[in-house]
């Protein structure tokens, strides 16, 4: 994720209102409404999909229909669906009341506790069952769930596809190039297979907003999601065609792709190598570390393995993030860097990954790190708080 304070991006919140004219619903360039015929219900010798269909209510979720005919009275019509790759599969049952034909519907939900993002591919088939044991399958189908607001543009190189609307395609051209330069720049550091991925570009921060998941009102109000990367569905949602942003977000994926899904790596790491990766950081990042390092409020390296939940705190978190993953590489290279994702691949815990690699663990590398920087190890820091919390 790059989050950015939305005073630099130069947005202000009186956009929203222009947000309820965006939810018109229009045609989808792909996967649009479909409806098949599954046979014909006028002949219900055996039980039989007659037709099957699927409306999309963006961002609420979709409605999945099927119509089932068949000699004997239909008791279930399952719909069983899965993410890429198989991930998520899931299964739910169509309502209807029990007759020899009759029209079921499932409703998924994609917002809330059930978020999918718009672009995910979904593979999904049906199942019947009649009350004397006959059953019938539908051939797996795939269906891509899309914000259905806007006509997408695609264009495709290798395993990159990028999707944009109201904009021209030039600035998409320039974005493949930024997503192929990080995949060579990152590749000594990180590995440089990128999984297939699908890219979607919003113009502007109202119409990602409705997009992504759910955040706090907090966090909405006070900072800017330039992206967000889904790794485990291989997607992208990102505003503008930002070269920074899209290499900020290809990293994520190269993480996830040099690790594995089952594997979270810590925050710091993964956050500090995507802005690593960016051609110019954000200028904000560098002035709250500064100012970190001059009121002495760095965050304790051991409560960086996850984002900060504090607003206040994000934009300091990705500024010493990149710090600490710079320290690295430029003081150990470029190989260990490698190592280190190798060793989080193989299961092995944050301390015992950076003693593996490095000879230290979270508190030599903060020492180091602050050594650098000038500052005094944080253990003697951390020594006075200690006596006045025990009273001594
Ligand atoms: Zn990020």
């Amino acid at each position: 994720m790059r989050k950015l304070s939305l005073a630099i991006v130069g947005l202000t919140l009186l956009l929203l209102g222009t947000m309820a004219l965006l939810l018109v619903s229009r045609p989808w360039e792909q996967g649009a409404s479909s409806k098949e015929t599954h046979g014909d219900f006028q002949i219900p010798k055996e039980l039989t999909f007659v037709t099957t269909g699927i409306e999309n209510q963006f961002p609420e979720g979709m409605v999945f229909t099927a119509e089932v005919a068949g000699p004997e009275e239909i008791e279930e019509i399952a719909m069983h669906y899965s993410l890429k790759d198989g991930s998520r599969s899931a299964y739910g049952y169509l309502d209807f009341e029990p007759s020899k034909k009759v029209v079921g519907t499932y409703y998924l939900k994609t917002k809330g506790n059930y978020y999918l993002p718009p672009g995910v591919d979904i593979t999904y088939y049906y199942v019947a069952k009649d009350k004397v044991g006959n059953e019938v399958q539908t051939e797996p189908r795939v269906i891509t769930y899309l914000d259905n607001r806007f006509v997408w543009q695609g264009l495709e190189e290798g395993p990159v596809k990028i999707f944009w609307h109201d904009g021209p395609r030039s600035s998409a051209q320039s974005l493949l190039q930024s997503t192929m330069d990080t995949v060579k720049k990152m590749d000594d550091l990180v590995g440089g297979q990128l999984s297939p991925v699908k890219l979607y570009i919003y113009n502007s921060k109202p119409e990602i907003d409705v997009a992504l998941p759910l955040q706090s009102q907090t966090s909405r109000r006070e900072l800017i999601t330039a992206g967000q990367t889904f790794a485990d569905v291989g997607l992208i949602l990102m505003l503008e065609f930002d070269g920074d942003t899209a290499s900020h977000e290809i990293t994520h994926l190269l993480v996830d792709n040099a690790v594995g899904h089952a594997v979270k790596v810590p925050d710091w790491l993964n956050e500090g190598l995507a802005v690593y990766a960016e051609k110019s950081p954000a200028r904000e990042y560098t002035l709250a570390l500064n100012e970190a390092i001059k009121n002495n409020t760095l965050l304790p390296l051991k409560g960086m393995s996850s984002r900060p939940g504090k607003p206040e705190d994000v934009i300091l978190f990705y500024g010493q993030s990149h710090s600490l993953v710079r320290f690295l590489i430029e003081n150990y290279g470029s190989a260990k860097m490698k190592e280190l994702l190798g060793v989080f691949r193989g299961g092995s815990q944050e301390d015992e990954a950076l003693l593996r690699v490095y000879g230290f663990d979270r508190s030599g590398l903060e020492n180091e790190w602050r050594a650098r920087l000038g500052l005094e190890p944080r253990s003697k820091l951390m020594a006075p708080a200690l006596s006045a919390a025990t009273g001594t």
